[in-house]
């Protein structure tokens, strides 16, 4: 499932590429140093995100310069922010190769979550996404992900509680990597962030949905669905060609088997697209006994697609309570700031690498 084309750490690996057993490793094997100096440094990375080894002071001078050459902290370069009146704030980052991916902060009162990134654009072409429409250009690594989340988590000043993997590109087409980021960002020597504050959202992998009911990482998963019938969800999502709905219901009963937590269903709602009360029903045929969670977003204007009338989306989220579906009407945050993953590095040019 991989796309396999992506910046690997060139010459040095990025040391947030590294899970905590290849840390262990290099401290024994490579510094013969003891175990506890991987705990050591992670402690610095990913709890205090103190980044530069030369402030890693209870390290050894010498020590703290072979992690600068063998192992150092490789992060994106900040190259946009915007913030909304709700507090959403969105981060556009540049790779050393140019690649630019954005994230998203978003504020429920004393609650965060970060929105991170899995690729530099997206080849799956969803009609009404803005980063589906700008093509795909390689696959972040693990430590390319996970730096995201650390460096929204060093400007925002206190712990981010919840990390979802919605931004820009397909999480289960970069499995390897997004699945050693979630390692990381889980490990409790490393960031220890719970499994279920790690949701991955896709938009049908149905394999990688296999392959992450069996990863021993127990996170949420989250399917974007916007269409209850193939004829409809072909035309929205080409990867509905190749992964119909016979299919992605299939894996979702098998991750359904395997996992506790109930799986979420996204439906962006688009203006005389998908948003016919009369889907509301098929969705609840499609959906029967499975006992999934649905959110309603009204869609943010997109590549193809407008925002439907308030009385529309009251009439599909009407049928939705008559069919006893469980349902959340969320309005998108951040709108004001075009917070739908891939608009702002759509409309920037990449500085030089
Ligand atoms: N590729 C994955 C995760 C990234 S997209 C996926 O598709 O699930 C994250 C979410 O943003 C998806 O639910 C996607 O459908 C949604 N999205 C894309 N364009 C949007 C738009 N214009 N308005 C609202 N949500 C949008
Ligand atoms: Fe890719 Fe998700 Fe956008 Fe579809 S909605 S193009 S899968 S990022």
């Amino acid at each position: 499932m991989e796309n396999g084309r992506q910046a690997e750490d060139r010459e040095t690996p990025n040391a947030l590429s590294l899970s905590y057993e290849e840390w262990e490793k290099l401290a024994v094997e490579v510094w013969e140093e003891p175990k506890f100096r991987a705990a050591q440094v992670c402690q610095w990375v990913y709890a205090k995100k103190i980044f530069d080894c030369h402030e890693m002071t209870n390290l050894s001078k010498p020590l703290r310069e072979r992690l600068a050459c063998e192992a150092p902290v490789k992060l994106p370069v900040q190259v946009g922010e915007q913030k909304s009146k709700d507090r959403t704030r969105k981060f556009l980052w540049q790779f050393e190769d140019g690649a630019r991916v954005e994230s998203v902060l978003l504020n429920h009162g004393t609650h965060t979550t970060a929105c991170v990134s899995s690729q530099a654009g997206c080849p799956l072409a969803c009609v009404f996404c803005a980063t589906g429409q700008m093509g795909y250009e390689r696959d972040l690594t693990a430590g390319e992900i996970a730096g995201q989340f650390l460096l929204m988590e060093k400007r925002l000043g206190r712990e981010v509680n919840n990390v979802v993997y919605m931004g820009m590109g397909e999480p289960l087409l970069n499995q390897k990597n997004v699945f050693a980021s979630i390692r990381a960002l889980n490990h409790p020597k490393m960031r220890g962030l719970g499994a279920r504050h790690i949701t991955v959202s896709t938009s049908g992998v149905a394999p990688g949905i296999k392959d992450l009911a069996d990863f021993e990482v127990p996170v949420r998963l989250s399917v974007s669905l916007h269409a209850p019938n193939d004829a409809l969800r072909n035309k929205l999502m080409p990867v509905n060609r190749r992964y119909p709905l016979p299919t992605l219901m299939d894996a979702l009963r098998y991750y359904k088997k395997r996992a506790e937590e109930r799986v979420t269903i996204e439906y962006v709602l688009i203006d005389g697209v998908n948003d016919d009360p009369q889907l509301a029903f098929e969705m609840a045929t499609l959906l029967d006994g499975l006992g999934f969670y649905v959110n309603v977003i009204p869609c943010n204007p997109g590549a193809a697609g407008a925002r439907p009338s308030e009385a529309r989306i009251r009439a599909f989220c009407a049928a939705l309570t008559e069919l006893s579906i469980e349902f959340e009407l969320r309005r998108e945050k951040g709108a004001d700031i075009l917070a739908a993953c891939g608009q702002l590095a759509a409309k920037s040019k990449p500085l030089d690498p």
